[in-house]
């Protein structure tokens, strides 16, 4: 990414939301600190990271990837902005002029930019103020390279001097995912399927602060073993953004052979969706979590029509987040591209519903036939559930 990585040993993390956040900001502090830790938990380096007056440093004394640093830490939400510092110790002004002076030489060789130097002087005894090293730094930038302009107004570059125990400057900041910390507003249960939807869904809701938990419907063998995998692999995915999550998985086979037998089979996925929402619940309520999280988007699919969606819906008692509602396909492609999970998503293997579709499904279904339909599933469909449900395994992913 530059030219001179090796520069840089420390990193000025930016937060944006979570500054305005009161007297909760350590929260969501300790729960960035703890999201940074787990991204770069592969990442050759001691990492230390500290807290010092509402920022966070990152920093190694050993060598470190830098690229590689970087690319881990675009996936920690909370972070607004990452900066690659140059740190050293105080040893007065003549050698600080040197360095910064250095530092332009190195980090913008490109030579032709306005700029403007911005000191925060938090080492109060310091014996210059912020105002007079500003003026003093950028007469010495000046005098080095003539070709530079000071803009104070709106300069290309800024170069930010802390003065504190130790001096950081650093001009490059690249941008983060933003939102928030994961782990700093509770818990959602995903229902990941093996689309492009659903881990786009999960993200979006993770880049809140939410920590995600999936479930995946799978059907062996109608679906094989390779589209399970693929599901654990989205999950992975989703997993470098939100962190942690267990993939519970549950054996749909059974209930969904039973439906067909039973119910017509124009219904047939309005049912099954309907049986989804309520296992994805009840395993949601005994995990903690708040919601649940789907992938549906107005119109797409015959079972996402606004009938479609109310029948599903009314199983749930608990919020059901539909964070691409609204989203057209492309828009929800270009959101799979940028975080990486598209061409998973892509692999043709079969998902659940596939091999059980209605040549001609319902896209108006009436919730009281669908209820009277279901009453023909009395007999055994409790147990089922209740057997599919006991039965789940459940793996671990982002752990491992
Ligand atoms: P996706 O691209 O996310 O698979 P889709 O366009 O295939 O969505 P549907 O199959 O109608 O749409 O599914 C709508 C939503 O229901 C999905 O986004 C997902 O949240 C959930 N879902 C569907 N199938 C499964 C499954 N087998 N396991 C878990 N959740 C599922
Ligand atoms: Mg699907």
């Amino acid at each position: 990414m530059f030219a001179h990585d090796n520069l840089f040993h420390a990193f000025l993390i930016k937060y944006a939301e979570i500054g305005i956040k009161g007297k909760n900001r350590y929260l969501f502090e300790d729960a960035l600190i703890r999201q940074i830790r787990f991204a770069l938990r592969d990442v050759e380096g001691d990492f230390r990271i500290r807290k010092e007056s509402g920022r966070i440093y990152l920093e190694s004394e050993i060598r470190f990837d830098f690229d590689e640093v970087i690319g881990h830490l675009q996936y920690v939400f909370g972070i607004a902005g990452i900066c690659p510092m140059v740190q050293f110790d105080d040893n007065g002004f003549e050698d600080l002029k040197d360095r910064v002076v250095d530092y332009v030489r190195n980090v913008h060789p490109e030579g032709n930019f306005t700029f403007k130097v911005q000191t925060k002087r938090a080492k109060k005894s310091y014996p210059m103020d912020s105002n007079e090293i500003n003026a003093a730094l950028g007469e010495a930038i000046l005098e080095a390279f003539p070709s530079l302009k000071v803009d104070v107004h709106n300069p290309d570059v800024f170069f930010y001097v802390e003065v504190r125990e130790r001096i950081n400057v650093y001009s490059r900041v690249i941008p983060g995912p933003g939102g928030m910390p994961v782990g700093t507003s509770g818990k959602a249960m995903l229902l990941l399927s093996g689309g492009i939807d659903s881990p786009v869904a999960g993200w979006m809701i993770a880049k809140r602060g939410v920590k995600i938990d999936a479930v995946y419907f799978h059907a062996p063998p109608y679906t094989s073993e390779r589209a399970k995998e693929k599901v654990v692999d989205l999950a992975r995915l989703v997993s470098r953004y939100a962190g942690p999550m267990d993939l519970h998985i549950i054996n749909f086979t059974d209930i969904q052979l039973y439906i067909y037998d039973m119910c017509p089979h124009a219904e047939l996925t309005i049912i099954m969706r309907r049986y989804m929402m309520r296992i994805a619940q009840t395993i949601a309520e005994e995990n903690g979590a708040l919601g649940l999280i789907t992938g549906e988007s107005i119109g797409q699919v015959a079972s996402q029509t606004m009938q479609s969606l109310a029948c599903t819906n009314e199983v749930c008692h608990m919020p059901v987040y539909r964070p691409v509602i609204g989203f057209d396909k492309q828009d929800i492609v270009d959101v799979a591209q940028k975080i990486d999970t598209f061409e998973t998503s892509i692999q043709p293997f079969e998902d659940c519903c596939t091999i059980f579709v209605a040549k001609h499904p319902v896209t108006k279904p009436n919730l009281n036939i669908i209820r009277r339909s279901e009453e023909k599933l009395a007999e055994k469909i409790d147990a089922m559930v209740k057997e599919a449900i006991e039965g789940r395994e459940i793996i671990r992913i982002g752990l491992e």
